[in-house]
Formats: C-alpha cells, sequence, structure tokens
C-alpha cells in the first residue's frame, strides 16, 4: 500500500478495488498508464504497461527511496520487487527468483535489466574489487548478448529471439560474487531469412554498418547491408537503433569481460563468413553440381581458416558410409542450397552459445568454500522471448509460445500453492478459487507419445517419408494458427556431418573448439541426435524445475499499444492481455484469502501510535497479543485472522481505515 499516492492515480494495488471486475481492472490500469504510473501491484506480483517513453524513475535517487523499504511503504516499483527478492535471499538463506512475463514488446527486457542495475546499486557497499567486478561484467553481459541475440521484428525492435535465465550468486554477505546464464534456443532461422519489416540479429548489422574500415576490407565486407542475400530484406528496414555506435559499445564490453583480440576477431570472421555464404549460387552443369560464385568460396575458406578445397567438397558432396564403404555422394544444388543454409545457420547459433559460454567463463562462482563464508544464495531473473503471433507462424513460434504457456502454468501454480502453502503454516483455513488451468494447453504439446511434439519427433523418424503436409494430418490440424512448413526440417535440424568436420578441422583454434564433434570421422556417427523439440522440450522442463524451488516474485509486463505510442491505451488488446495473464484471478485469489499480510513486529511498528496500549511500548506477552489488542480497541478485529508469525487482514477497507488512524494521529 503507497500512501504517498492518492487517488487521483488509481488504486496502486489491485486488491484494492472496490469491485473485482474487469471493467474496473482496466480502468484503473488505464488511468494509472495515462497518469504515467506503470507500475501496479498485485499483492507481490507487478502488472507493468510498457511507457514507450523515457521515464525518471530509474536513477539514484530512487534507488535510494526503495533500498532495504518494505513493498507497501512506496510507490509500486520494480525496484520494490527487487528489494524484496533481495531481501528474502539475505535474511532468510533463500533462494529467490524473478519471472518476467509479457507479450513480445511487453518490456520485459528492460524490466530484467532494471532489476539487475538496482541489485547492483544496492550491494557491496564496502566497494570489494572482485564484487564491482563481477558486477560489471553481468551488466555488460547484457550489451553483448542483445548484440546477438536479439533483432527488430514487426512487434518489437529490440526483441529477444532466444530465452534467458541469469542466476546470480551472493555470499553471506549478500554481495553478488558470480553469476551464470542459461540461453535457450536462438531462433535461428532469422540467419538466412527475416520476414517482411524484420531484420536479422542486430550483429550484423553493426558489423557492416559500424566495423571500421580496415576491419571490413580484410573481411571483404561492404558496407551496405543490402548487398548481402541473408541480410538483404532486413538492410532496406529503416530502424531507431543506432548501429554504428552499438558495434563500438559491443566490441568495448567483449573486451571488458574477457574475450581475447583473437576471438573478437574470430566472431567478427564468422559474421562475415556467413555473409558470403548468403551469397554462394549453386549451378548445374550436365551431372554435375557447382558453384557459380567460387571466390566467395576462397573468401570463406580464407575467413575460416580452411582450406577453399575443403569448403568447396564440404559444400558440394556428403560422405556417406555404406556398409565398409566411405563414398562422396554430390549433392543436387536444391541440396547444397539448403546445406549453405543450414551451415549459415549452425555457425551462428554455435557462435551465440560459445559467447554466453565464454560469458559464464569469467562470471562464473569460483573458489567459494561455504564452509568458510556461509551459503552461497541465489537471486535468479528470467527473461524470455515473449508470446508473439506474426503473418507467418512456424516452429520458432510454437516454441516460443509454448515456453510462455509453460510459464504461465507455473503462474498458476506457484501463486495458488503459495498462498495455499503460507495459510497453512500460518495455520489459516484457506477455501479454494477457479481459475483457468493452462494445464491442457501444455499436456496438448508436452505430453509423451500424445502429445504435439512428440507426433512431431515420430514424423521426423520416418526418414524421408514423412512430409510436413503428412505430419500435418497427423495433427488433425491441431496447429491451426501455425504454419507446418519447416516444421520437420527444423525438428531434425541436421548439419551435414562433412561441415562438422570442416569446422572441426580448422587450424583457427577458436573456431575449432566449437566444434567439437567433427572430431568423429564418419563411420563412428551414428546415433540419432535429439530432435529440436525434444531439446526445447527437455530444456523447459529444467527450467520450471528450477524456477519451482525458489521463492518467485512476478512481473507481469503488459504491451498497450501496437504502435509503440506513450499515448494509446488500446483497450482491446490490453484487456486481452489482462485476460490469458490471469490478472483479474490473481486479483481475485489474492483478496479471498487476504488482501495483506504483515509480521506482527513490523504491523506493530507501523501501527503502534493508534493505541494506547501499544503506544509508545506494549507490555503484553508478545508482539501477537499486542496486534490483537490494538485491533480490537480499533474495532477492526471481525477483519482479521492471526497466523503464528503474521497478521492477515481480509479487505482492504480495514487497513485504509488504520491508514487513516494513523494519519489522524
Ligand atoms: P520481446 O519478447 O520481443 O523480447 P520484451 O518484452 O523484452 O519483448 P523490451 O525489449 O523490453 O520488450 O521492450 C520493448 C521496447 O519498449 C524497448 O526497446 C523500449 O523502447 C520500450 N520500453 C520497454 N520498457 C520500457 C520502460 N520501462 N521505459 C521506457 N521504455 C520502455
Ligand atoms: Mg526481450
Amino acid at each position: 500500500m503507497a500512501e504517498h499516492e492518492s487517488l487521483e492515480f488509481g488504486k496502486a494495488d489491485f486488491v484494492l478495488l472496490d469491485n473485482v471486475s474487469l471493467e474496473e481492472f482496466m480502468a484503473n490500469l488505464k488511468l494509472r498508464f495515462e497518469k504515467g504510473r506503470i507500475y501496479t501491484y498485485i499483492g507481490e506480483v507487478v502488472v507493468s504497461v510498457n511507457p514507450y517513453r523515457a521515464m525518471n524513475i530509474y536513477g539514484r535517487d530512487t534507488i535510494e527511496q526503495y533500498k532495504g523499504r518494505e513493498l507497501y511503504e512506496r510507490p509500486p516499483h520494480l525496484f520494490a520487487i527487487a528489494d524484496a527478492a533481495y531481501k528474502a535471499m539475505k535474511r532468510r538463506n533463500k533462494d529467490t527468483c524473478i519471472v518476467i512475463s509479457g507479450e513480445s514488446g511487453a518490456g520485459k527486457t528492460e524490466a530484467s535489466k532494471y532489476i539487475m542495475q538496482y541489485i547492483a546499486a544496492i550491494t557491496n557497499p564496502g566497494q570489494r574489487a572482485e564484487v564491482e567486478r563481477v558486477k560489471n561484467m553481468l551488466l555488460k553481459s547484457n550489451c553483448v548478448l542483445e548484440a546477438f541475440g536479439n533483432a527488430k521484428t514487426n512487434r518489437n525492435d529490440n526483441s529477444s529471439r532466444f530465452g534467458k535465465y541469469m542466476d546470480i550468486n551472493f555470499d553471506f554477505k549478500g554481495d553478488p560474487i558470480g553469476g551464470h546464464i542459461n540461453n535457450y534456443l536462438l531462433e535461428k532461422s532469422r540467419v538466412i531469412f527475416q520476414q517482411e519489416g524484420e531484420r536479422s540479429f542486430h550483429s550484423f548489422y553493426q558489423l557492416v554498418k559500424g566495423g571500421p574500415d580496415s576491419l571490413l576490407r580484410s573481411l571483404h565486407v561492404s558496407k551496405d547491408p543490402t548487398a548481402y542475400n541473408y541480410i538483404r530484406v532486413g538492410g532496406q528496414v529503416k530502424s531507431s537503433i543506432n548501429d554504428t555506435a552499438d558495434f563500438k559499445a559491443v566490441a568495448d564490453a567483449m573486451k571488458v569481460i574477457g574475450f581475447t583480440a583473437e576471438e573478437i576477431q574470430t566472431v567478427y570472421k564468422i559474421l562475415a563468413s556467413i555473409l558470403h555464404l548468403g551469397n554462394l549460387r549453386f549451378g548445374v552443369d550436365g551431372d554435375t553440381t557447382l558453384i557459380e560464385n567460387p571466390k566467395v568460396v576462397e573468401l570463406i575458406g580464407g575467413l575460416l581458416a580452411t582450406k577453399e578445397e575443403s569448403v568447396e567438397k564440404a559444400l558440394l558432396y556428403r560422405t556417406v558410409a555404406t556398409g565398409r564403404d566411405v563414398i562422396d555422394k554430390q549433392h543436387t544444388a536444391q541440396e547444397a542450397g539448403y546445406g549453405r543454409d543450414a551451415l549459415a545457420k549452425a555457425m551462428y547459433e554455435r557462435m551465440f552459445c560459445w559467447i554466453v559460454g565464454r560469458i559464464n567463463d569469467v562470471i562464473e562462482v569460483k573458489n567459494y568454500d561455504a564452509k568458510v563464508h556461509g551459503k552461497n544464495t541465489v537471486i535468479g531473473v528470467l527473461d524470455i522471448y515473449g508470446f508473439e503471433i506474426f503473418q507467418n507462424n512456424s516452429f520458432e513460434q510454437f516454441c516460443i509460445n509454448y515456453c510462455n504457456e509453460k510459464l504461465q502454468q507455473l503462474f498458476i501454480q506457484l501463486v495458488l500453492t503459495q498462498e495455499q502453502e503460507e495459510y497453512q503454516r500460518e495455520g489459516i483455513p484457506w477455501k479454494h478459487i477457479d481459475y483457468f488451468n493452462n494445464q491442457v494447453i501444455v499436456d496438448l504439446v508436452e505430453l509423451q507419445h500424445k502429445g504435439i511434439f512428440s507426433v512431431l519427433d515420430e514424423a521426423c523418424m520416418n526418414v524421408g517419408k514423412v512430409t510436413d503436409e503428412v505430419f500435418l494430418q497427423g495433427l488433425n490440424s491441431k496447429l491451426a494458427k501455425y504454419s507446418v512448413v519447416g516444421f520437420i526440417d527444423k525438428n531434425k535440424d541436421t548439419l551435414f556431418q562433412d561441415f562438422k568436420r570442416l569446422l572441426y578441422n580448422s587450424s583457427n583454434p577458436v573456431l575449432k573448439v566449437m566444434w567439437p564433434e567433427g572430431k568423429l570421422s564418419i563411420t563412428e556417427v551414428t546415433k540419432r541426435p535429439l530432435t529440436a523439440a525434444t531439446l526445447f522440450k527437455n530444456s523447459m522442463i529444467a527450467l520450471v524445475e528450477n524456477l519451482a524451488c525458489k521463492e518467485p516474485y512476478y512481473v507481469r509486463c503488459i504491451k498497450p499499444n501496437e504502435v509503440k505510442s506513450p499515448l494509446l491505451f488500446e483497450q482491446e488488446r490490453c484487456r486481452h492481455q489482462v485476460e490469458y495473464l490471469g490478472l483479474l484471478e490473481n486479483v481475485r485469489v489474492r483478496r479471498a484469502g487476504f488482501a495483506n499480510r504483515q509480521e506482527y513486529p513490523r504491523f506493530l511498528q507501523r501501527y503502534k501510535m493508534i493505541s494506547e496500549f501499544t503506544w509508545p511500548n506494549h507490555d503484553l506477552r508478545s508482539d501477537r497479543e499486542a496486534v490483537k489488542m490494538l485491533l480490537q480497541s480499533c474495532g477492526l478485529e471481525h477483519d482479521v485472522a492471526y497466523g503464528k508469525t503474521k497478521v492477515f487482514i481480509r479487505t482492504p477497507r480495514t487497513l485504509f481505515s488504520l491508514e487513516e488512524q494513523r494519519a489522524e494521529m
């Protein structure tokens, strides 16, 4: 409860609504947005509406206002949630996590950065050098990951095209001593193709537009993005992004993180090779498939530190083992084109994962002895790609949206379970509230044998025979809104072994380590690799398990309009999001239980001046008794329940009344 805010700005917590109806919820959300109050609580959940303008609410002074405060003492803010997660971690030695959800463009990534900045700002008062170093790395890693993992889409100019979960580790003093990043399924198809109006990953444009002349010359890359097939569409797209400035910022960040000059050069070489690959043309001459612009192969060979002939061979032939014989089978021009694209995507994805790995190398906690230093606790911050629907929705959208359903499921479970558990723990009876459980959707996707992923995997096992069409029939059009084109290929995610060996045999050691399985000879590779869908499903299940064992804090982001306007609150769009995020149910659950709960000492500290029994101090047996006495004397006892450590207040009115009486003192 933020007493600093007057009602002119609407209710700071949705549980304070007079009636919990969709109309009132929306009216409050709109009013607050229009008044520039972009954050509102539902109990301890922050609802955030993207302001689409710079807000003067993230500075040093604001940080100071939230530091160490309780949630209801200040206006709703991300900082308050970050502080709550931090305090819970520090005081109770609990691992916590902050889960940020909402559709594409709703403000998740921005929120995650503000949260990290807040945590960095309030920790390490002793200015320990090692802690400062770690904090700096954690903050800098965002810049690098966004360059390689974000892109302009039709929904968001800086859309995350990968999922990110970052653990920040703290020592017993509560200072950050390290971290770890888990990344989830990068949308690598973007490397070779973008829809109208979209771009490839920022990194390409940063290099082409921002790379110094000498660098571009050495890479044989021109300054014109439209010269490259893979980014041609995006090269024509106007954007608010300053690629030139970003190139420098990213290069600096990589240096600070500890990437060597050779490593950074290799990254540029990989980006350049991918651009060149996209310009390769295959043709036929009689029975022979050939490369029409062999000059490009020479460039690629040079950049990848492999022989030109090896590149050409890997592009045009495939080594196959037939019994004991090993033969070279020539690709058709179409197969060669497919192989080239697969190589480009795989190179980019490998590089991305390698970058994450290198960042982890430097931020991971080393030499921490819990016996000496006390328990090492964690705050996890989850920022994934938001739910999205485009003109064309393919395998990637299917995975992204499944991921969002999975997190919604976790929200449903935790928000309810947590309430339930707290009532139980505190010895207070609980009554069940109805809500839409999206478990059916999650099951539809992930159930063994019956789920969509299983059907897809089965289709992929039938080498050659099953096409996307057959798969679609198999699914009985369950995927009505997705286009199944490419599902099978993307799920199989095949990259010819020849490419893996090619890159493993590069004399560039940085490149070589990205392709360890290239070590295997053709006769050694037999095992069928897991499909993309199975890998993704497994990683999501592991993620949810990891989150479920931490104390969760939620930020629910809402995108107010489609046109990035700071003024426009599109009622229908917002209503839709409020509904599918289950926010109204959230309010109901919170209210049907108790709108507010406070530990006894804290409650007394705030309200003890109201009653003669408690002011200035009480002489009762316990704080619990004192709170009882206080509430009795105000005639508010009917509306509260006394738990073991906390007083539970059912209706907000009681809290108002207390606040009013306090103000009158
Ligand atoms: P995606 O799922 O596509 O990654 P997202 O939810 O991460 O989307 P963001 O990239 O965080 O969305 O936000 C989109 C844009 O909205 C930002 O680039 C920024 O312009 C604006 N924005 C978001 N949050 C804020 C904020 N708190 N203040 C000012 N602008 C914001
Ligand atoms: Mg994002």
